[in-house]
């Protein structure tokens, strides 16, 4: 469907043939005309040189060509096309008691055998963001926090949630004709944590306008996590992903932490994060600008999670600035990275965001 545009592949035989074929000319002109006495080699180093030159041309202007149009994104074999229909990814080797309120999901116990696990590295892989195509399987991890653990009834409203974020990519998806199918993980993690953390309370700027944030934020994010696989078994946050990842067979894997707490959701891409091959969504269990102790029941947004879930995928924040300031038709009010509206059903993904999450680029 996607492959590599023609001209790109001619470029390079042009490119081939320009090296080869010059070294071979000037080494059989080199062998027929015996070149190389002094006094007559001036001629042919000057033609020799200029061969070299102009080939440093196209080579540095054949670079600027990739810079400015990255490579159409792979689109992994077997992806079939989005149906509005969030499947289930098995955790394979995983045992866990089913949840009550949703038996579909079971919480994490154990590996049925034990030393499979953790045994392999954490993949490096790529360092930027993958496109969002192919399955994509979604594993949670629950944080209890502030003596407060996640109740069954809450994992499985938070699954609902997930749920709700998943059909509405996929019908996304079909709208842009892009291959995905998203799965819940049937097996989530469930810790708690007890850790006091400080809240620092910086100022960035978002858009055209300057806000608190917290500090370090995406550094607490993945120690958090860190401290949570620790607990559930694992050596790491790495450890912990390398190892449930190779278990779910799916071309992109996603970690959603939900610390029971209120604050801001955000998203950790490839190439934010600090640990080799993780990138995570932290899912709070309330929407507040800082993190603090929950005072309502949790309640994981839809949108929240669709939004930082395209984050890991390349999408980026499109709020706090003027609609003006992107080309023309890229960008709408209802655009998902824009925030302007908080329920999903008024919301999509406008053509700027599918592009940067790898919808777009036809051959
Ligand atoms: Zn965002």
């Amino acid at each position: 469907m996607r492959t590599l545009p023609r001209g790109a592949s001619d470029l390079k035989s042009i490119r081939l043939w320009y090296w080869v074929g010059g070294l071979f000319a000037f080494a059989a002109a080199g062998i027929l005309l015996g070149w190389g006495h002094e006094g007559e080699s001036v001629g042919p180093l000057t033609l020799f040189l200029a061969w070299g030159l102009i080939g440093l041309a196209g080579e540095v202007g054949t670079l600027l060509l990739a810079l400015r149009h990255p490579p159409a994104p792979r689109i992994p074999q077997h992806a079939r096309p989005a149906d509005g229909e969030v499947g289930l990814a098995r955790v394979t080797g995983a045992s866990g008691e089913p949840n009550p309120f949703d038996p579909r999901y079971r919480r994490f116990e154990q590996w049925e055998q034990e030393n499979a696990a953790g045994t392999s590295p954490a993949s490096l892989g790529p360092s930027r963001p993958p496109p969002l195509l192919g399955r994509v399987a979604w594993i949670s991890l629950f944080i209890g926090r502030d003596g407060r653990s996640w109740s069954d009834s809450a994992i499985a409203e938070a699954h609902a949630s997930l749920r709700r974020a998943g059909v509405w990519i996929e019908r996304e998806a079909m709208r842009w004709n892009a291959p995905v199918n998203v799965e819940l993980a049937e097996t989530y993690f469930v810790t708690e944590d007890e850790t006091p953390e400080d809240v620092v309370i910086g100022f960035q700027r978002e858009g055209e306008h300057e806000g608190p944030l917290e500090r370090d934020a995406v550094t607490k994010a993945l120690v958090g996590m860190s401290r949570a696989a620790a607990r559930l078994g694992f050596r790491d946050g790495a450890d912990m992903v390398a190892s449930v990842n190779q278990r779910v067979d799916a071309d992109a894997h996603v970690w959603l932490v939900h610390p029971l707490r209120a604050g801001r959701s955000l998203a950790v891409p490839l190439d934010q994060t600090e640990l080799a091959g993780v990138s995570l969504a932290v899912c709070y269990a309330r929407e507040e600008s800082f993190p603090e102790p929950l005072t309502k029941p949790p309640y994981t947004d839809s949108a929240t999670v669709a939004h930082e879930l395209l984050h890991l995928f390349g999408a980026t924040d499109k709020y706090g600035v003027p609609l003006r300031s992107f080309p023309a038709q890229t960008v709408t009010a209802r655009d998902i990275m824009r925030l302007s509206q908080s329920s999903l059903s008024r919301l999509r993904i406008d053509p700027l965001t599918a592009d940067e999450i790898g919808w777009t680029r036809e051959a």
